[in-house]
Order: C-alpha cells, then sequence, then structure tokens
C-alpha cells in the first residue's frame, strides 16, 4: 500500500531573523494513493506550513513525514533528494508570480524535465511539452508563448503541466484555484479531477473554500491556529460536523438550496498563532467553552470515525446537529 502520513504530534517551528514565523503542532493525517486530502482552515491557521512540510521546504524540529514507507526528511536530504522531489510536486496560489514572466512557456514546462535528466534530446523535448499541455487542455502551439498572453486559468493549467513534467505521485496543491473566478475555478478543480483519475495521483488540497473542498476532497482535515481540530471523511465532515469550529465555517457558505436561513458569518478574530489562547485555542470565540476549555488543551481523539479535537464533544454536551446539506 502507499500512504503519506505525516504522524507529528510535535511543535514544529521555522525561525526566520527576528521573527517566530511558523507553529503547527499536532497535525497527524494519512492519505491513500489515488486521494485527496483538503486542510481547511482560515488564514494563519497553519495550512502551508504544513503543504511546505510535506514538499521538504521546512523540516519538522520534531515527529516524521512517512512517504510511501520512507522517512521522507531523511529522503529529501540524502542521495534519494532528487527522486523525492520528481514523486513529489508542489502548485502554488499564484501562477503569476510562480512562471517566469521572460521564459516561452516550452522552457517553464522543459525545465524540470531538463534538470531531472529526464529528456535532454530538444525535439523529444517539444513533443512531451506539447503532450503535457495537451494534458491540461491546452494546444502544443501555446508553447511558443509567454505566461502573460494567457489568462489567469490557462497560466495555472501550465504550473500543473510543469508539476506533472516529472510525473510526481503527490501533488500538494496550496489554494491552486483561490486567484481565480468562480467559473474558471471549475474548470481547473474538474481538470485537476480528471487527471487525478488518469495518473492515480494523490493531492493534498489547501484552501480556505469548503465549497471548493467539498468539490475536490476525499478526507477533510480542518486546522486551527497550527492545529488539527477536526479530521474526517468529506460526506461525514458535511453531513456530521462535530467541532464548533467546523460548524462556524460550514454555517458560514452559502447553501446551495437556501432554506431562507441567513448565514452566519464567521465569528469573531483569530487569535495570534504565536501566542495562542491557553487551554482549546478557539475558546475565546466558542459558545460551549468552560472552565476546563480555557485550562486544558483537547487532544485530537477518534469519536465513531470523525477525529476530533474538543472537551465538548468528548464529553457530550454538544448537540449532534445534522446540517441540511
Ligand atoms: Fe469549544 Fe471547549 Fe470544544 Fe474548544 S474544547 S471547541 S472551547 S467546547
Ligand atoms: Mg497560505
Amino acid at each position: 500500500t502507499f500512504d503519506v502520513s505525516a504522524p507529528w504530534l510535535n511543535r514544529v517551528i521555522e525561525r526566520k531573523p527576528r521573527a517566530l514565523l511558523h507553529a503547527v503542532d499536532g497535525v497527524g493525517f494519512t492519505i491513500e494513493r489515488g486521494k485527496t486530502l483538503a486542510l481547511v482552515g482560515e488564514s494563519g491557521c497553519g495550512k502551508s506550513t504544513v503543504a511546505r512540510l510535506l514538499v521538504g521546504l521546512y523540516e519538522p524540529t520534531r515527529g516524521g513525514l512517512t512517504f510511501d514507507g520512507q522517512d521522507a526528511h531523511a529522503a529529501f536530504k540524502g542521495k534519494d533528494a532528487r527522486a523525492m522531489r520528481r514523486r513529489i510536486q508542489m502548485i502554488f496560489q499564484d501562477p503569476y508570480a510562480s512562471l517566469n514572466p521572460r521564459w516561452l512557456v516550452e522552457d517553464i514546462i522543459g525545465e524540470p524535465l531538463r534538470e531531472h535528466g529526464l529528456i535532454t534530446d530538444a525535439a523529444q523535448l517539444k513533443k512531451r511539452v506539447g503532450e503535457l499541455l495537451q494534458s491540461v487542455g491546452l494546444s502544443p502551439l501555446d508553447m511558443a508563448k509567454y505566461p502573460h498572453q494567457f489568462s489567469g486559468g490557462q497560466r495555472q493549467r501550465i504550473s500543473i503541466a510543469r508539476a506533472l513534467a516529472t510525473e510526481p505521485e503527490f501533488l500538494v496543491c496550496d489554494e491552486p484555484t483561490s486567484a481565480l473566478d468562480v467559473s474558471v475555478q471549475a474548470q481547473v478543480l474538474n481538470i485537476m479531477k480528471d487527471l487525478q483519475r488518469q495518473r492515480q495521483l494523490t493531492y493534498l488540497f489547501i484552501s480556505h473554500n469548503l465549497a471548493v473542498v467539498r468539490h475536490v476532497s476525499d478526507q477533510v482535515g480542518v486546522m486551527y491556529l497550527g492545529r488539527l481540530v477536526e479530521l474526517a471523511d468529506k460526506k461525514v465532515l458535511f453531513e456530521n460536523p462535530r467541532h464548533p469550529y467546523t460548524r462556524m465555517l460550514l454555517d458560514a457558505i452559502p447553501k446551495m438550496h437556501d432554506t431562507g436561513r441567513a448565514r452566519t458569518p464567521v465569528q469573531g478574530e483569530v487569535p495570534n498563532p504565536l501566542n495562542p489562547p491557553p487551554g482549546c485555542a478557539f475558546n475565546p470565540r466558542c459558545p460551549y467553552a468552560n472552565d476546563r476549555c480555557r485550562t486544558e488543551r483537547p487532544q485530537l481523539i477518534d469519536d465513531g470515525g470523525t477525529r476530533v479535537a474538543c472537551h465538548g464533544v468528548q464529553e457530550k454536551r454538544i448537540p449532534l446537529v445534522e446540517l441540511a446539506v
């Protein structure tokens, strides 16, 4: 079997000069080959930090990361580093920033092929770049253009084609459609789903948008201030959300068939992730908070198939709500 797991129950800290930038703690999950795990949460919750850990850009200070049975962080540093970078690719939010504006598309997509020594012959390279463009619904003729000649959605397809060049097994997608118009988002998401089916790709999909997550994921992890607070199969999470924060996020999205109920905006401010409140970090915003919540940090515990970090859920004092969806 193939899995990607990040079973670190620990603290990951990225230090940059003068500032402590990122903290992720108590995050652990497994993604099966060919499936999508989505991580959701408001900005600053640590989603992108997890993404960067998975592609080896950050290193955990404790804990570990297993990729297909292999210690990924050891592999990122050792003689297997090149192979790991081939197998795990990342797609970023902003295709404007991630595509070199002075390069032709041919060179942008061809670069990983050259860098990894996969194709050196010029004619073969063109052929392969053409195939990659076709796989994302673009024309081989597009290779002779520059990024500014494309729309935002087309540019994101070019980044996907580039990410696919090394035939990766695992794609970490950090808000890949957030910069795009809603109609274009759906096109790009559908292409990603088709590619997943055709190539048995495994995705970690980062998004703040639950409507997008619902469209693409198999499992969903909800993050709050650097911690995973709920982890469940998509259907279970959307139909029976357990954590008060997950419910708050779900209440804030427009319903497909609006029942006339006013949607509730997400309440309150996200505290500073570097100085989270004691106990459950969500307690200042939670209608169910009690003294225990303000002092003791809840652990992520399995509760009928959903993993949830909430004293209220564990004490069964939060009403079970089946959302009409
Ligand atoms: Fe609310 Fe307490 Fe659960 Fe935190 S642990 S979400 S404060 S009920
Ligand atoms: Mg981010």
